[in-house]
């Protein structure tokens, strides 16, 4: 059992926090923003909200951060109560948030002047994975930390990978959404393409989804899309930034992405057409708009 905080009590972070305590039997400490969530948290799950990352991160020896973006993640480690003001010698600062390799590195470079460990550890598999504490867990950083800190990231994961050096993990989480991206806009056209031809959807998916066009996205979005729901967890707004990250790293390392930027780009139409907080697969929504 060790001592753990949890920054970011979010649609995901709440859950995986939840799991830390539950599955793994540590001690938590947690803090959020809106300090409401923090309390409720801690009256569910039998642990401690804290007033500020700084006094979450004291005397913790893991502590995970699950907040937005790069300046949010800025914020609350580096900021005047920020977690890094409170990080004890040995302690490994654990950052799940999905952001970009350069502040990864930089938080890194920082924990290491300061003597504790940083590992960043984005996550994919959604709201439904973080409350089934069924992640997938992209690991940057060193070896050693890793091995210290996989039996914990275990609690909320079913899969945990050591990808490199620090901003390995960010880097691989962008070819994931890479791969989302064009995937949902094909995926799109197809049952567009289906409803168009008058076909039966449910029966086409259920005969090609057993050949090579088969996906996670086919297997579990493809009734929802035919029916036009979108409420199903991960927001259009949330890709945006997630895209935004992973072109602007293609800028850097002469990658070319020009679906990806495609797909971005229909992202934004969708959020010109109120679907900011709809789910990824409302692309299709897109194809049928006046
Ligand atoms: P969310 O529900 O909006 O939660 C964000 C959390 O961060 C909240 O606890 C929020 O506090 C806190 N926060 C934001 N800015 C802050 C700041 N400047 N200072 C302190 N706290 C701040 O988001 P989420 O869906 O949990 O996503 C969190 C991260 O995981 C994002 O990077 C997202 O891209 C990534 N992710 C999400 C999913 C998904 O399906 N949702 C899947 C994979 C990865 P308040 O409660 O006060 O607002």
């Amino acid at each position: 059992m060790a001592k753990v905080a949890f920054i970011g009590l979010g649609v995901m972070g709440y859950p995986m926090a939840g799991h830390l305590k539950t599955r793994g039997g540590h001690e938590l400490t947690v803090y959020n923003r809106t300090a409401a969530k923090a309390e409720k948290w801690a009256s569910e799950f039998g642990g401690t909200a804290a007033p500020t990352p700084k006094e979450a991160a004291d005397g913790a020896d893991f502590v995970f951060c699950c907040v937005g973006n790069d300046d949010d993640l800025r914020q609350v480690t580096l900021g005047e109560d920020g977690a890094f003001q409170a990080m004890k010698a040995g302690a490994v600062f654990i950052d799940n948030t999905t952001a970009s390799a350069e502040i990864a590195r930089e938080l890194a470079a920082e924990a290491d002047a300061r003597g504790f460990a940083f590992l960043d550890a984005p996550v994919s598999g959604g709201q439904a994975g973080a409350e089934n504490g069924q992640l997938t867990v992209m690991v940057g950083g060193s070896a050693d930390t890793f091995k210290r800190a996989k039996p914990v990231i275990d609690c909320f994961a079913k899969m945990v990978g050591h990808m490199g050096e620090a901003g390995a993990g960010q880097l691989t989480k962008m070819v994931n959404q890479i791969c989302i991206a064009g995937l949902v806009q094909g995926l799109s056209e197809a049952v567009n393409f289906a409803q168009k031809a008058d076909l039966d959807v449910e029966k086409v998916i259920g005969v090609i989804s057993k050949g090579a066009a088969q996906s996670w996205q086919m297997e579990n979005r493809w009734e929802t899309m035919r029916d036009g729901t979108f409420d199903f967890g991960f927001a259009v707004d949330w890709m945006r930034k997630d895209l935004s990250i992973c072109l602007a790293e293609a800028n850097r390392n002469g990658a070319q992405l020009p679906v990806t930027a495609l797909v971005d780009q229909f992202y934004a139409d969708v959020q010109a057409m109120g679907g900011s907080r709809w789910d990824t697969s409302s692309l299709i929504a897109r194809l049928d708009r006046k």
